[in-house]
């Protein structure tokens, strides 16, 4: 491939906080390494609070002796998390193309100049290189297949099949497609950045931003995609070396994302998490200046990036209920999925998390286990009553064939009835099992059943569903 030689100055980001001091440096070794001269316009260096004295004093006279004049220092009094410490970045950046990366990189040849050039023929478009693995034990570069990057509905990212289109085009030096990003490196026009909203400040700590950039970019008119001849290698941690509890923050970060882009689609991230839609039990505070930007920006739908950006996408618009179930003998007890690879259901202790995710469905299906979110990942289970024995089982569900045997009825605090067979999902005591609770299907003694969480009151008294 060639590219023009007038290609847009850039300003690289890296952002860290308590990151060895080799890693950064190794980073912004290769980045000059990589770079032609005339294209990067300055580096800038934001640690986002860093307890190592190292980072502070050494890692300043290191860069000014080897780089003069080349590399900036944002050093934040507190720390702001990863979304803010890439604001406070693009604050500082003065280049007309602005690249963001962890501080855990490496470039490879000719790594800049396919991005400036697709930002050049059009500033809309934010780009991803594609993303190799540095080996974490070794520091040796595994190269990585050409992927998109997709996430699951609790919106974490995970690496995806490239578009069907791109596939048959057989061109792997093509721009791909993707619904959003890993998040470790972009790069973006820097004025288009600000017009869009940059990153939502209101995310803390880690995660969801990434995503909620790729619904954002796509709902208001711009793109998405991931360059092949663009490669930059990222060290996968096996811990981070700041916050324990970052499931939370990218719980949190999802909700304010789901709030302000997915319209009726926010509850599949509520299921996705297991929490209930309203008092989630989870402060995402304030998202009305995010919904006031969608409003101004004149966005589309998140049905319609659904639609012509992210078709693999499950949607499970027929959930009614959703969330732990619950047997009136059995209280402190849940339906689980049990060990993943089993194909029975349990009774276990309730833990709320996604192995005791039920969903009740409009067309009768009660499937457990965690969402199936998308055609790369395998669909949730249903319960069926295969009619045999005394033992539900677990079974893949296909989406084509409806068997009877997989349909059942139920109401909020009613009974569970199977439609084939008739008989009743109950609990029953038993020294053998564990707990001493065994799930099985027989004549309806009467037992009670509740699941946690009403999506919305069915449309229709059909199948004996009580609104509440
Ligand atoms: N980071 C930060 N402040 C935080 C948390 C993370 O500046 O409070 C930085 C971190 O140093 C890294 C980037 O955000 O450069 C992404 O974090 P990390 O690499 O741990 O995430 P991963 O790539 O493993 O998903
Ligand atoms: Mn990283």
């Amino acid at each position: 491939m060639t590219y023009p030689d007038d290609l847009p100055q850039m300003t690289v980001v890296f952002i860290f906080v308590n990151e060895a001091l080799s890693v950064i440096l190794r980073s912004v070794h290769s980045l000059v390494n990589h770079t032609p001269a005339h294209i990067l316009k300055e580096i800038i260096l934001v640690d986002d609070n860093s307890d190592s004295v190292e980072l502070k004093l050494n890692l300043d006279q290191y860069v000014n002796k080897q780089y003069p004049g080349l590399v900036k220092m944002v050093r934040n009094s507190r720390r702001e998390g990863l979304i803010r410490a890439r604001i406070l970045g693009w604050k500082a950046a003065t280049a007309p193309v602005v690249g963001f990366f962890d501080a855990h990189v490496e470039f490879n040849t000719a790594w800049a100049e396919p991005i400036l050039t697709r930002i050049r023929e059009d500033r809309t478009r934010i780009i991803l290189p594609s993303i190799d693995n540095i080996k974490y034990n070794t520091f040796e570069v595994q190269q990585y297949a050409n992927a998109a990057h997709g996430y699951n509905w609790g919106l974490w990212c995970m690496y995806i099949t490239p578009p069907q289109a791109w596939q048959d085009r057989g061109d792997e030096t093509a721009p791909i497609r993707t619904p959003a990003m890993i998040g470790c490196s972009f790069v973006v026009n820097r004025e288009y950045f600000e017009e869009i909203g940059l990153l939502d400040p209101g995310m803390e700590v880690y995660g969801g931003e990434n995503i909620e950039l790729g619904m954002r970019v796509w709902q208001c008119g711009g793109s998405m995609e991931v360059l092949p001849c663009a490669r930059v290698a990222h060290i996968e941690r096996t811990k981070k070396p700041y916050n324990d509890d970052i499931d939370y923050y990218a719980k949190r970060n999802a909700l304010r994302a789901a709030e302000v882009w997915m319209d009726d689609y926010k509850s599949h991230v509520y299921m996705a998490w297991n929490i209930p839609i309203n008092n989630p039990g989870v402060d995402f505070g304030d998202v009305s200046e995010r919904i006031a930007l969608r409003k101004k920006l004149q966005c589309h739908s998140f049905q319609w990036y659904l639609q012509n950006v992210y078709p693999e996408m499950r949607v499970y618009n027929d959930t009614i209920t959703y969330g732990e179930v619950r047997n009136s003998k059995a209280s402190g007890y849940c339906l689980d999925q049990g060990p993943n690879d089993d194909n029975s259901a349990i009774l276990y202790p309730c833990h709320g998390m996604t192995s005791q995710l039920a969903r009740y469905t409009s067309e009768g299906l009660l499937q457990l286990g965690p969402l199936g979110s998308t055609t790369f990942l395998p669909n949730t289970k249903c319960l069926v009553d295969e009619g045999r024995g005394r033992t539900p089982s677990l079974k893949k569900f296909d989406g084509a064939s409806h068997s009877s045997q997989r349909l059942w009825d139920f109401s909020q605090n009613g009974p569970i009835i199977s439609r084939d067979t008739g008989r009743c999902l109950e609990v029953e005591m038993s020294k053998e099992a564990s707990f001493g609770l065994r799930l099985v299907v027989q004549r309806c003694s009467g037992q009670r059943w509740t699941i946690r969480n009403w999506i919305k009151p069915p449309r229709h008294g059909g199948h004996n569903i009580q609104a509440s």
